[in-house]
């Protein structure tokens, strides 16, 4: 097997499996899986699933996988998708369950955020450190961009620690379940512009809010993106307008200017951001 570049790491531990899909599948659930590779996971879901649409890059594996269910009576409900998770069109489903390579950890997790219709849960495997940062809370020191952007549109909670032992061949590094419902309806912002505060705010997480605004190329970009917007709603920008002084005002008045990054919870995030764009100060 092509373990380094397809990150194939099986998954021996059948009570990992069995409890992921006992706790959450329902009979009447279209099951999306990413990532199959000989099927350990996909056979259990099957038991219990509707259907399964499993999505999987390597040809070889997923010859495996037709060839296991063949004959059987899951044949007709499990549909293989050879391709590339991240460029997919993916189909509809109810609820994601995935042991998938870590390379795409985040991609996975922000594609199926993006997805419409909302799925109701997804169960999915990471690297623990990966894992730890997504289920990171405010104020603790784990909590970064990575854990507002998601927290923004899912509650995410650990489900279980899975060493490496588990697998096979193990890999160098141990792994946990994570647990995302997303938050329905999601709030409504769109994610470029919450990305791009965040971005700004964490770039040095144990700075305050202002000095992250203070770095380098951050007010000249939110400048340009200030005077596109003021042209596209034909709004004149008189000589005495100071921007640098604009968003200094926003910040303090907003009271975040003096506060770290890592003390901002995703409410925060969301104020401060209406607070820009109050002023037609975007950051997308
Ligand atoms: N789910 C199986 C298990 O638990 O035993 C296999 C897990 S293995 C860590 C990851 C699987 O994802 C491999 O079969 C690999 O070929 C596949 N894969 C890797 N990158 C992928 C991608 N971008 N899109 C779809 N499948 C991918």
């Amino acid at each position: 097997f092509n373990t380094e570049r397809f990150g194939q790491h099986i998954l021996k531990n059948p009570q990992i499996s069995e409890e992921s899909v006992h706790a959450n599948v329902k009979p009447t659930d279209t099951v999306l899986e990413v990532g199959p590779g000989t099927g350990n996971l996909t056979v259990r879901i099957l038991e219990k699933a509707k259907s399964v649409v499993a999505i999987e890059m390597d040809p070889r594996m997923a010859a495996e996988l037709t060839k296991r269910v063949q004959g059987t009576g899951a044949q007709k409900r499990l549909h293989i998708m050879i391709g590339d998770f991240v460029k997919a069109d993916l189909p509809f489903f109810d609820i994601c369950i995935s042991n998938t390579p870590y390379q795409i950890s985040s991609p996975l997790i922000f594609r199926l955020l993006s997805h419409r219709p909302l799925f109701r849960v997804a169960i999915l495997m990471f690297q623990k450190e990966f894992a730890m940062r997504l289920v990171a809370r405010p104020g603790s020191p784990l909590w970064s961009r990575l854990s507002a952007n998601v927290q923004l549109y899912a509650k995410v909670d650990h489900v279980r620690a899975v060493s490496r032992n588990n697998f096979r061949p193990p890999p160098q590094v141990d792994s946990s379940v994570v647990r995302l419902v997303p938050l329905d309806p999601p709030p409504p912002v769109k994610f470029e512009e919450f990305d791009g505060l965040t971005r700004i705010v964490f770039s040095r997480r144990n700075k305050t809010v202002h000095a992250n605004f203070a770095a380098k190329g951050v007010l000249a970009m939110l400048e340009s993106n200030w005077r596109t917007w003021c042209s596209e709603k034909d709004i004149t920008i008189t000589d005495e307008e100071d921007f640098k002084k604009k968003v200094e005002s926003i910040l303090e008045e907003s009271g975040y200017g003096a506060k770290r990054a890592a003390s901002l919870d995703v409410d925060d995030f969301l104020k401060l951001l209406s607070a820009f764009h109050d002023c037609g100060i975007h950051f997308a």
